[in-house]
């Protein structure tokens, strides 16, 4: 794609393109934070109409059994489960990926206190998402046991860091920063066998990335709906538990709805038979019901083109910020070969806050991360060849004008 001409002729042929009709997209915006919070699909709309007005407005408490609001965590970690290689039966849509992370790594060192409890460490990685380390950490704390956390970074690569003293290894499988992938299958394998339980975190990866937990044999994962699966701010998160660790032991946010009767309002814990026992409390059933909608178009999506139009667009993007803002201080953070990249491209700017600030006041939507970087979310199920020609010549005009060099774009937001 050497013109702006060659990109629209890419997206006359794209076979998503179609997919971009079923989301509301503003006029005028070139959208490419899609791994922050994705875009709002048509449906919602409808769909928050008919869960306020019918289900609560005139079902009311009649709605948890005629509307299947009981049933909704299961029913759509069900659909979910087709994004990650899981089976009917093995997901829980519910609370927050830092919460999900909770129950997951409790349940996974209490699988290791019986099977290795001399085991003590918990490996991560320095650049893993924060609150990944913050929630190893609150549980250390928690337990009191001696547990201690090792971060895998420049000093110590993950072949060394998985000893035998290893309980559990968590990652994510994209890096919200830099946009590395794991291979999953092959870590997995290594921290098996070194007798290391994975919880893999795919806040990044569903709906982006094929993946395939089953495949990869993982023991638990965790993500988000509301970045590439576009469920809404804070939609709630998701949980898989691999079927052979299901029935051993259950997470200590034990609630009710974890319950294999609720409704007995028994006085002793019960945990249900299956992945519903990862469920804690009531469920917030506007926000939950509204996931359905991001999932229906991801499902409807073939994920094979999702990738190769990612990977695409992820190149037309490196090449055209390399040739067309030569001679400013950019640096490639994203790892060019495919096998090692996610679904973002992230760039590395001396003000890249500022940066980014004045790309937003053009309509060019990304973000910004510390430190100094500026990451652009490629999401194919609604971004298209010609808006990455675009976005690069905003970015370029930007930096050749030195426009984000103006007090106003430096001011920071509590949201970055
Ligand atoms: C976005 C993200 C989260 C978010 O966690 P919440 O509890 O939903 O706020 C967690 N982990 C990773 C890797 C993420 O990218």
């Amino acid at each position: 794609m050497r013109t702006r001409e060659d990109c629209l002729q890419a997206d006359l042929h794209d076979p998503l393109a179609p997919l971009k009709q079923q989301f509301e997209l503003p006029a005028g915006l070139i959208y490419m934070d899609g791994n922050s919070l994705g875009v709002l699909p048509r449906a919602a709309a409808a769909r928050s109409a008919a869960v306020i007005g019918q289900e609560w407005g005139a079902g009311l408490i009649r709605s948890w059994n005629t509307a299947g609001w009981f049933e909704l965590p299961a029913r759509l970690g069900d659909k979910l489960a087709r994004l990650i290689g899981a089976g009917p039966g093995e997901v829980v849509v519910t609370d927050t990926t830092s919460l999900n992370l909770f129950k997951a790594l409790a349940a996974a060192l209490r699988i290791q206190q019986h099977a290795a409890p001399q085991r003590r460490v918990i490996v991560s990685e320095r650049d893993n998402f924060p609150t990944d380390l913050y929630m190893i950490q609150g549980m250390i704390d928690l337990l009191q046991q001696g547990y201690e956390m090792r971060l895998v970074d420049e000093t110590l690569p993950l072949e060394q860091a998985l000893d035998d003293s290893v309980a559990v290894l968590l990652l994510s499988h994209v890096n919200y920063r830099t946009g590395h992938m794991h291979d999953m299958a092959a870590v997995t394998a290594r921290a098996h066998a070194r007798g290391a339980l994975a919880i893999w975190d795919l806040a990044h990866a569903a709906g982006a990335v094929p993946v395939d937990v089953t495949g990869a044999d993982a023991d638990f994962a965790v993500g988000c709906t509301y970045k590439y699966l576009n469920g809404g701010p804070g939609s709630p998160a998701y949980i898989w538990v691999a079927p052979r660790h299901s029935q051993d032991f259950w997470q200590p946010l034990s609630g009710w709805w974890g319950h294999q009767r609720p409704f007995d309002m028994a006085v002793a814990y019960e945990p249900a038979g299956g992945i519903r026992r990862y469920l804690c409390g009531t469920q917030p059933i506007v926000s939950l019901a509204l996931v359905e909608c991001g999932l229906d178009i991801s499902l409807a999506a073939d994920m094979a083109e999702v990738r190769k139009k990612s990977l695409a667009l992820g190149d037309l993007f490196i090449r055209l910020v390399e040739e067309r803002c030569a001679g400013h201080p950019l640096t490639l953070v994203t790892p060019r070969e495919h096998a090692l990249r996610g679904s973002h491209v992230s760039i590395r700017h001396p003000q890249g806050y500022a940066v980014m600030q004045a790309l937003i006041a053009r309509g060019v939507i990304g973000d910004y991360r510390e430190p100094e970087v500026l990451r652009f979310g490629l999401t194919p199920l609604y971004l298209g060849y010609a808006d990455v020609w675009d976005a690069v010549e905003v970015l370029k005009d930007v930096l050749d004008s030195g426009a984000w060099q103006q007090p106003e774009y430096s001011r920071r937001t509590a949201v970055t």
